[in-house]
């Protein structure tokens, strides 16, 4: 499973962050950091980032 992140839309509130802390965080600026961009996110932290997809308020992150 792999999380894709639309950078632009993303208005960093880190609600995804609340929700999967290990694939999502925000940087000094409040700009999104995405651990497993362009890999696949580890089994472990699956269930976390499906609810973090889910949490975003702007559609910015979406499963492939
Ligand atoms: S929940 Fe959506 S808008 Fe908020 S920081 Fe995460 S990707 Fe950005």
């Amino acid at each position: 499973m792999r999380i894709i992140a639309d950078y632009d839309r993303c208005e960093g509130h880190g609600l995804c962050v609340d929700q999967a802390p290990d694939v999502f965080d925000l940087d000094d600026e409040c700009d999104l950091v995405h651990h497993f961009d362009g890999a696949e996110v580890p089994t472990e932290h699956e269930a976390a980032g499906r609810r973090a997809v889910d949490s975003c308020p702007v559609a910015a992150l979406r499963l492939a």
